[in-house]
């Protein structure tokens, strides 16, 4: 996750609470005369001067009040994101006007279409209509947090209930707690959801969208109808790693249930993988693990005690790591003002998260890290996000973001894929002699599947669901159904009991009640691969790609700045081009990655029914 000086991302978030206000214009496009390329130059640099001077001052609001929770931060907060909101609105419709003006410069038609594009669920001006949306997402996103399933009968929260699907084998626990959490938090925010629906899509009208979908997948450089296209042949690339990955782990669930619980042919059982929405599966690798393969012989976490790693040290290393490429050392301030462990006296936001306060260096990470590999991982992938930001730090303020959203959250993932056993040799962690054999990669390799593989169809259709809703082509009356059937289309799963239009299963996942676009995610799994593709080329790897570990290359740091330095200032298939040669993403480096682990499962799904 990332947080920026004023990232319009971020702030999209916060964009339910668009104010009144909104309707208030006083330009001289919206009062009538004709928008010219001089006014529209002028426009954009007042923007960017006023955003590069209230950016950095919302960003301390922001750190104080997530590294020190109290009412009154709170209430500041809400108050700065108000006035931020309010902001970004209007300027978003002064932008609108300016677009149809002749004669436009590339940079400037560019800034105009990103300021336009940024709000995710923008608000129309009708007086009211900012209020109402505003209310609607509150309610759902409170109801979100504040909800809670049951387990044995008592009630449970998020956090808990999210940890115990993973945990948890009896199959009757299982469903009590998808079924109670579905209809609990989902079932009742269908009718704030048709609202939102409504009134958004009235918004980006004004904007000069289609609907809110067309609006999302407009930011890509693309004609949005192509961006959709573009998902799908993506998809039909990494579908068949996918299928034999459903397969293989159908067959073991029927194994440990039984027939009556998870039958041999057909879609799996939702509540079974080891996750509330069936989209990352690790957690139950213990079943899925094949003998003799499954264990790896070390445990990252034992390894950071032995050699006496604390959070700080943990940080030092992934620091090393970007160094080894070449990047500057962190600066100071970042030593002196993150927040890498948890305050022992404060209620603070855990969630790992990157900032860049300033845009210039002011970097900083807030975790609440743990000696672990979990957090060992996530170290080095919100580090990518700050070398992100500050290599394109020169830019003007509105190319200050990732060549697309999936670009920043694939560079920390990319670099973490090289936290492979030799890396860990090499920074002397692990010996040399307990370096997995080569025998114990299918192991490795299924691990990684179970979330980076199983995730693929679940991070595409929460958007195509999303499209459906927004362009009308899914009715209301459909919302569970059209859920329902493409989660059984692309995950291949079925929920533990059936449903009907009385539930919003939808709502039951954070980023629909949340207004999270989730198709960055999606692009995100397979970029990380693509680029870490390239870069195991250009160190001159030879063997098979999952073994790459591009330490210490100088070459590969240069290449990977020079894409970074651009920001959102070009197109993203140039920046793409930039590190990786090509200008297309693809699928084909995760399959290549995967190869493998797919001639393996092929084998152990000979002769068995394949997909449902
Ligand atoms: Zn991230």
């Amino acid at each position: 996750m990332i947080r920026t000086g004023l990232s319009l991302a971020a702030l999209a978030c916060a964009l339910s609470l668009t104010p009144a206000s909104a309707g208030q214009r006083g330009t001289a496009a919206a009062r009538g005369s004709e928008p010219t390329a001089a006014a529209a130059d002028t426009f954009i640099a007042r923007v960017e001067a006023d955003l590069g001077v209230r950016g950095p001052d919302f960003a301390r609001v922001q750190w104080v009040n997530e590294t020190y929770i109290t009412d009154d931060t709170d209430a500041l907060v809400a108050k700065a994101s108000a006035a931020m909101t309010d902001l970004q609105v209007r300027y978003a419709l002064e932008a609108a006007k300016y677009a149809t003006a002749p004669g436009l410069s590339p940079d400037t038609r560019r800034k105009l279409d990103l300021l336009r594009g940024a709000i995710t669920l923008p608000a129309p001006t009708t007086p009211g209509a900012s209020q109402q949306l505003a209310d609607a997402v509150t309610r759902m996103s409170s109801a979100y947090g504040k909800g809670h399933g049951t387990l044995a009968g008592k009630p449970i929260n998020g956090s808990d209930i999210e940890a115990a699907m993973g945990s948890e084998r009896d199959p009757a626990k299982l469903k009590e707690m998808w079924v109670s959490w579905h209809d609990n938090v989902g079932a009742p925010m269908r009718q704030d959801y048709t609202t939102t629906v409504g009134i958004a899509n009235k918004g980006a009208a004004e904007l000069g969208y289609r609907d809110v979908g067309a609006m999302w997948r407009s930011g890509y450089d693309m004609p949005p109808a192509e961006f959709a296209a573009l998902t799908d042949r993506l998809w039909k690339e990494v579908e068949p790693l996918y299928l034999s990955l459903h397969t293989y782990t159908r067959r073991k669930l029927n194994e440990k249930y039984g027939d009556a619980v998870q039958p041999k042919m057909g879609p799996i059982r939702a509540d079974l993988l080891g996750n509330m929405w069936a989209q990352e599966w690790g957690n139950i690798y213990d079943i899925v693990a094949p003998q003799g393969a499954g264990d790896l012989g070390y445990d990252v976490a034992d390894l950071l005690k032995a050699r006496n790693y604390d959070p700080v040290r943990m940080v030092r290393a992934g620091e090393g790591f970007y160094s080894s490429l070449g990047f500057a050392p962190l600066p100071e301030t970042f030593w002196k003002r993150s927040q890498i462990v948890k305050p022992a006296d404060r209620e603070v936001v855990c969630h790992a998260s990157a900032w860049d306060i300033d845009n210039k260096d002011d970097l900083r990470i807030k975790m609440c890290t743990k000696v672990n590999a979990d957090d060992f991982v996530t170290i080095h992938h919100e580090l990518g996000h700050n070398y992100y930001q500050r290599s394109y730090h020169a830019q003007p303020y509105l190319y200050l973001n990732g060549a697309n959203d999936g670009f920043h959250e694939a560079i920390g993932d990319f670099v973490a894929l090289s936290i492979t056993p030799d890396y860990l040799v090499k920074i002397g962690l692990l010996d040399q002699t307990r370096v997995p054999r080569a025998d114990k990669d299918i192991g490795l390799l299924l691990r990684q599947a179970m979330d980076k593989v199983a995730f693929l169809p679940f991070g595409l259709l929460i958007d195509k669901w999303r499209w459906g809703v927004f362009s009308g082509q899914i009715p209301a009356s459909q919302y569970e159904a059209s859920w329902n059937a493409l989660r059984l289309q692309y995950q291949g799963i079925v929920p533990p009991v059936p449903r009907d239009e009385t539930k919003f299963d939808p709502g039951a996942k954070y980023h629909v009640p949340a207004s999270v676009p989730y198709t960055r995610y999606f692009l995100a799994r397979l970029l990380q691969f693509q680029f870490y593709k390239a870069a195991c080329q250009q160190a001159g790897w030879k063997g098979p790609l999952h073994r790459c570990s591009f330490y210490g290359n100088k070459a590969v740091g240069a290449k990977l700045d020079a894409m970074l330095k651009l920001g959102q200032s070009k197109p993203w298939p140039d920046a793409l081009e930039v590190f990786t040669g090509s200008r297309e993403m693809s699928g084909a480096a995760m399959v290549e990655y995967f190869a493998p682990l797919k001639a393996w499962l092929d084998q152990q799904n000979a002769n068995k029914p394949q997909g449902w």
